[in-house]
């Protein structure tokens, strides 16, 4: 694929560039340097006083007075010729006198041809700077003040750079999910024809560097369609309005171009919520419109036999506001993860092809020690490593030469906490182990579908998934308490293996909290408080984001009870955990070594895993 490129175009502004510079330091110019340097040579000043004193001693020969200064001509006795000097004017009424006493012929500057000025003054600047603003619009696409214009890069396709999914590795499920729209992209009449719809939009949600950008590229490359590049934050600019006008300008671009792809990076910076309470500012005008007339676009096309997809990136999905989230908008939304240990290996082949490979390389050795890496990390270690060769005037890259790259890069990747430590990955992964036991075993939790140790998302540094096994929509006590002793199951296996606790579970504490709040304060299962409610369920907004939740007016005494039986459920689930990790304290350790050993365990491995887990108050 290239990017379009106009010469022409590119000359011109190369022209007007320098124009405007022009224009902008002749302005200034005009207002930053006194006239009258520009217009006069530089004449000694003298302060008044001493002027006055040779006016009386009667070495002032001649003096002309100006607006704001006098000059006049000076003859001192030592020296042959007379020399010119000035002084600043002074509003003194006896000048004149003093000047016949002493016989001093003196006369006034001629005033100037006021039509000049005023030319000076009113005409020529209002025309230099409507020059300079026209010249600013005219700029084309690129212009600052182009409001009306997209930003947008399009990528046409061409065969020597075209990108498919044999590039990319790592996110398989990713990949599959996109197949499809590749089909849709390639041959929409056949999903027409039987009359269905075509999804309009898809959202890839993934930390930066995981191949977001490149899986879009591949769907136009599979595809074979044009692709319309451009990050949000592009529409946001100095004009309210301007968002807007690119939105409608880059759809339409696009709809001449149909079928193709619309890829929009960090849609968050024009898709933030709405409701967060923080609509005072003037820029969240701006992105409002802006917002609005994506969702106005989105609705409006596909129809007829336009294919228009459009592809964004977030690594916040949390933040995007529901309107965007909803049926016929971006309501596909697909993980691009960090990837796993087979996945990075794979990535790293992919790279590797573009080095010279010495024998001794071992990918899978360097694929185990990255963990954490994204695929922008591991292209960039592989040139790292090729760069360390060259240097060491090798023609082949080396395992030696990887060993030295993974130390670099990962001192950077540390400092963002994204690589862990031999020590930390064990703590992660016995606590991912103990969520995984106890979620198994306790009543409400759902089935326990994947363990990982891969750091994923931004704070996280492991995770382990459960999926409900059925729609539910009541949930009784013992489930909730299960639930909470579930989320304490990861701090309670750090304590039994390591005899030590760390920062790790903050995230698990804050809901086990906030689920044991809500059963005492919501929904009236406190045995000391009975069947009243301590919290006004805040009004939620249609959008679904809840604004604020004020605590109902209490009694000291009734805080105080609700904290004590808070603190007695959330321990006594705390101590469930630790019951049931105790009794299973080999099979915590059979996985738990495992999950160090794959960092993924899913689906039916696990499922056999767990099956194996035996609960402390089972009769027997
Ligand atoms: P994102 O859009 O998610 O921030 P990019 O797609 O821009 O990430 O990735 C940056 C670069 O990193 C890509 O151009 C590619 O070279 C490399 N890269 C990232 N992820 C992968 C992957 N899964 N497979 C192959 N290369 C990848």
């Amino acid at each position: 694929m290239s990017i379009k490129k106009n010469p022409k175009n590119s000359r011109n502004r190369q022209i007007g560039s320098a124009l405007l510079i022009l224009a902008v330091v002749l302005l200034a110019a005009y207002f930053l340097i006194p006239r009258r340097f520009m217009t006069r040579r530089k004449l000694p000043r003298i302060p008044y006083s001493v002027f006055l004193q040779q006016v009386e001693s009667g070495q002032v020969t001649e003096v002309r007075i100006d607006n704001q200064q006098i000059i006049y001509l000076i003859k001192e006795e030592n020296k042959p010729e007379s020399s010119i000097a000035s002084t600043t004017r002074i509003n003194d009424p006896q000048l004149l006198q003093r000047l016949v006493d002493n016989k001093v012929l003196f006369g006034v500057s001629p005033r100037k041809n006021p039509w000049f000025a005023i030319l000076l003054n009113w005409v020529i600047p209002p025309i230099i700077l409507v020059l300079a603003l026209q010249f600013l619009m005219n700029r084309g696409p690129q212009g600052s003040l182009s409001i009306s214009k997209s930003k947008a890069k399009v990528y046409v396709e061409g065969e020597s750079e075209k990108i498919t999914f044999t590039d990319i590795a790592g996110v398989e499920e990713a990949k599959t999910e996109l197949t499809e729209i590749v089909d849709f992209l390639k041959s929409p009449k056949r999903f027409t024809a039987i009359g269905a719809k075509i999804p309009k939009g898809l959202l890839l949600v993934g930390p930066p560097g995981t191949g977001k950008t490149l899986l879009a590229k591949a769907v136009a490359g599979e595809a074979g369609v044009p692709f319309f590049s451009i990050s949000g934050s592009e529409f946001v600019e100095l004009f309210v309005g301007t968002g807007a006008a690119r939105v409608r300008d880059l759809f339409k671009q696009a709809k001449k171009k149909a079928p193709c792809i619309i890829f929009i990076d960090e849609i968050d910076a024009i898709g933030k919520s709405r409701s967060n309470g923080n609509s005072q500012s003037g820029s969240n005008d701006e992105r409002e419109q802006t917002l609005n007339q994506l969702l106005t676009e989105m609705d409006g096309f596909g129809a007829g036999d336009l294919t228009v997809i459009v592809l964004a990136a977030t690594n916040r999905p949390e933040a995007l506001d529901a309107a965007l989230l909803r049926p016929g908008r971006f309501d596909r939304q697909v993980l691009v993860d960090r990837p796993d240990l087979v996945g990075r290996e794979a990535i790293l082949k992919i790279y590797a092809k573009k080095v010279k490979l010495g024998e001794n390389v071992d990918l899978h050795k360097v694929a185990r020690i990255t963990s954490g890496f994204g695929g922008a990390d591991l292209a960039n270690l592989v040139n790292e490593a090729a760069l360390l060769a060259a240097r060491n005037k090798r023609e082949y890259v080396e395992q030696q030469d990887f060993a030295e790259a993974i130390e670099r890069v990962i001192g950077g990747l540390e400092r963002k906490s994204r690589v862990l430590s031999d020590r930390e990955k064990k703590i992660v992964a016995y606590h991912e182990v103990g969520h995984a036991l106890v979620g198994a075993l306790m009543p409400g939790s759902s089935k326990v579908e994947k363990i990982s140790i891969v750091p994923r998302g931004m704070a996280a540094l492991g995770y382990t998934l459960q999926l409900p096994t059925e729609d539910r929509f009541l949930r009784d006590e013992e489930e909730i308490k299960g639930q909470i002793a579930t989320l304490l199951g990861g701090r309670a296996a750090e304590e039994i293996v390591f005899g030590n606790i760390t920062t790790g579970a903050v995230d698990d504490l804050q809901k086990a909290t906030f689920f044991a709040e809500k059963m005492l304060t919501i929904y009236g299962m406190s045995k000391v408080l009975g069947n009243l409610v301590y919290e006004w369920r805040g009004q939620e907004s249609f959008l679904g984001n809840n604004g604020g939740n004020p605590r109902r007016f209490v009694s000291t005494k009734t805080q105080e009870a609700i904290d004590n039986e808070l603190k007695e459920i959330v321990e006594k689930s705390y101590q469930q955990a630790l019951d049931i990790l105790n009794h299973n304290r080999d099979l915590l350790e059979n996985i738990s070594q495992q999950i160090l050993e794959k960092e993924v365990i899913e689906g039916e491995d696990l499922n056999e895993l767990l099956k194996e887990a035996r609960s402390p108050w089972e009769k027997i």
